[in-house]
């Protein structure tokens, strides 16, 4: 095993002022902590975290990186806690670490393959510094090279799909491809061996016969250029087995068949150089038929441009050759989506997004101050996304602030309408609690649950949104329609007329409605009036004008609606406000007035607003409270007090409002002079009875000069 004087030398190399305290410090709190644990080959666990932490040596990170490698898994697999890597270690590390850690316990969850788009964005999405991600994907190296140890096929199985899936291609997309080749072929090894046997064995044969292939043909074609004057750059490699099988299996062709296993680029200056470049290999190779594209004159709809060719090279070896300049290159490498089109056959417009990661990476390597460097480099992909699972597994993807209603509708409208309680990771939440990454979320539903308007404020996505408020306008019209059909019939009573919806329905035309719910649901809103109807039925009726509504008829129309509701009269669920001018208190005598798109506002019988209305009497509703006030609605009463102006008398107001169950909301003084406080107090109580009782005490107090409810 690595001893801490190997590492920190190994730092040292590329990082002269490394603090070797420190990381000898995690080294050691990392060995303690781990101490008794052992891997699967035996080793103990220790090992491991040293491990990854020589990867990332190799990748040149600064010390902050290397130190959370030794840390990655003491959080969760160990009693060690953030709050002691915090104190021993500082701000930046213990949020390294719980980054990684976070990331640790999202693999714990199940993976459904069509998701993997989607989890890989997860993961970007957590890792919020880079260093997250490049130790997380240097943990899953060293888990790689070391699973054959693990005992269950199905869980090797596992763990290389996931790799294949997810981090080879978080390596890739990031520019680190050494680290997604090797990711990829260890994967790759444990999912096909014998696919991967066999093409291991070929390309070793095909090694033989071309000793050293790729740097001969370097040579050579180096050799042949610039006797022709023309300066290029020229990379090639082996690609690895797992690209091979790939490719193979992609363009269903035979190993023989493969022109590319030995790829090479050439970078020209100039388009005419292009050309030249081609000339000149083909006359001096021989040139597989049929292989030659020229993607310069006619690029690929993503803008792909190069020449594409293949030879038999120098040890009779088929060998593919790409030309191309170094601007074409650039784009083809960074440009909008065509590197992502291109290699991934996605659909993906993500080329921009990595291009500076990519270009940072490669800083990266050439920095002169890493440790400098990466501490202002932050990934922020995907921040404006959240990823959250279903009980079952998949990964839905909503806008950051979601709450478990926006998760609902997202998996169905049917299950956001319904939506009654939420569990995230298992633990009971509000509906309006935000998402996190990585949450589980799950719905319970009740068929009799129904949207309310509140949720409208806890939704951020835009299908919640327009399910919640589709549900209340409907709701809504069904509450005017069977208001303004009640309201009707009780006008031609009161008139002494008879109701006929017969007989309406003749006049719709005149009254300008398509349907009998339309007059209906325009009454309820308050934007026709019943004395309209009812004189064009009946033009030669005098609808009678009252100034003040009757009162409730004690002993029929009480009766009638003898449900569940606070107030009688009015259609259940139907929308109510309570009128801010007089405060109306379950107990005191109550009308309803239709206010125009609103519902209905409640005012005390005796309010002075009501005059307003006098004009109107159709809007004035007869209404009572129910017998039954609900507990948890809290009404508001406001009282008018003048308060003797000494000191401590307020606070004695307020104790005396507490004592007695009363719940100050709201309290303003209006008026102040050198003996009185002149105060308005708003106070949550059950009903009219409980504002009387608190009225009483205050009258007793002697620094209340006088106390009133409030009257508009
Ligand atoms: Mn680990």
């Amino acid at each position: 095993m690595t001893t801490v004087t190997q590492l920190i030398d190994k730092i040292k190399t590329y990082d002269p002022q490394a603090d070797a305290e420190l990381i000898t410090s995690a080294y050691n709190f990392a060995m303690e902590a781990h101490q008794h644990q052992k891997r699967e080959s035996g080793e103990p666990y220790f090992t491991h975290p040293v491990a990854v932490a020589m990867i990332l040596t190799e990748m040149k990170l600064d010390v902050s990186s290397i130190i959370t490698a030794l840390l990655h898994d003491t959080i969760e697999d160990t009693r060690a806690t953030l709050e002691q890597v915090k104190k021993k270690f500082g701000p930046e590390i213990v949020t390294l670490v719980d980054g990684v850690t976070k990331l640790t316990q999202i693999e714990l969850q199940s993976l459904n393959r069509q998701q993997a788009e989607n989890f890989r964005k997860l993961v970007l999405a957590m890792s919020n510094d880079i260093r997250v991600l490049l130790v997380k994907l240097a943990d899953r190296l060293h888990n790689m090279r070391t699973l054959h140890h693990v005992g269950s096929e199905e869980k090797r199985k596992r763990i290389a799909r996931e790799t294949m899936d997810i981090y080879a291609p978080l390596a890739g997309r990031i520019g680190v491809h050494h680290l997604k080749d090797e990711l990829d072929d260890l994967a790759f090894t444990q999912l096909n061996p014998e696919g991967r046997a066999s093409i291991m064995s070929r390309l070793e044969f095909l090694r033989k016969e071309g000793e050293n292939n790729v740097g001969n043909i370097i040579k050579s074609l180096k050799k042949l250029l610039k006797q022709n004057d023309i300066a290029v750059e020229i990379s090639g490699r082996e690609k690895t087995p797992y690209s091979i099988w790939l490719k193979m299996h992609r363009q269903n062709i035979s190993f023989e068949q493969l022109a590319d296993i030995i790829a090479f680029r050439v970078l020209v200056n100039t388009v005419e150089e292009c050309y030249q470049t081609l000339g000149i290999v083909h006359s001096a190779y021989r040139v597989v038929p049929g292989r030659f594209k020229d993607y310069i004159s006619t690029p690929k709809s993503n803008h792909y441009q190069s020449l594409h060719t293949a030879i038999i090279g120098p040890n009779q070896q088929r060998t593919e050759i790409q030309i191309r300049t170094h601007a074409m290159h650039e784009v083809n490498e960074y440009g909008v989506s065509a590197h992502w089109k291109y290699k991934q056959g996605a659909s993906g417009q993500e080329g921009d997004e990595f291009r500076w990661l990519r270009g940072l990476l490669e800083i990266l390597e050439n920095a002169a101050d890493p440790e400098e460097f990466l501490e202002h480099t932050k990934l922020e992909m995907y921040q404006d996304q959240v990823f959250c699972f279903t009980p079952q597994g998949d990964l839905i993807s909503l806008p950051t602030g979601a709450t478990p209603i926006d998760f609902a509708y997202s998996v169905h409208s049917e299950v956001g309408n319904h939506c009654v309680a939420a569990k995230i990771n298992g633990r009971m939440v509000p509906l309006r609690t935000v998402l996190h990454n990585g949450d589980q979320v799950d719905i319970s539903t009740s068929k009799a649950q129904a949207p309310s308007p509140t949720w409208e404020r806890y939704a951020v996505t835009g299908k919640a949104r327009a399910c919640i408020r589709r549900y209340i306008r409907n709701q809504k019209r069904e509450q005017f329609i069977e208001l303004g059909r009640s309201m009707l019939q009780k006008n031609f009573k009161q008139d002494a007329l008879e109701y006929s919806e017969k007989l309406i329905e003749q006049h719709l035309k005149d009254i300008g409605c398509a349907s009998l719910e339309d007059l209906f649901a325009l009454i309820g809103e308050g934007l026709k009036t019943s004395a309209d109807i009812i004189r064009k039925i009946y033009p030669e009726h005098i609808h009678k004008r009252r100034l003040v509504p009757p009162l409730p008829s004690e002993t029929t129309e009480r009766k009638e609606s003898e449900a569940e509701v606070s107030i009688k009269g009015l259609i259940p669920g139907m929308a109510i406000h309570y009128a801010g001018c007089c405060h109306p208190l379950p107990g005191d005598r109550i009308v309803g007035v239709v206010m125009t798109g609103r519902g209905v506002t409640i005012h005390t019988f005796d309010c002075d607003n009501l005059s307003k209305f006098a004009d109107d009497p159709d809007r004035v509703l007869d209404i009572a409270w129910g017998d039954q006030q609900r507990e948890e609605d809290g009404h508001v009463g406001r009282l008018h007090i003048i308060l003797l102006n000494k000191v401590g008398s307020l606070a004695n107001l307020t104790t005396m409002i507490g004592k007695n169950g009363g719940n100050i909301i709201n309290l303003k003084i209006i008026h102040r002079t050198e003996e009185f406080f002149d105060l308005i107090v708003d106070i949550e109580v059950k009903d009219k009875q409980h504002l009387s009782t608190i009225i009483a005490a205050m009258r007793t107090a002697s620094v209340v000069s006088s106390v009133e409810r409030s009257r508009g």
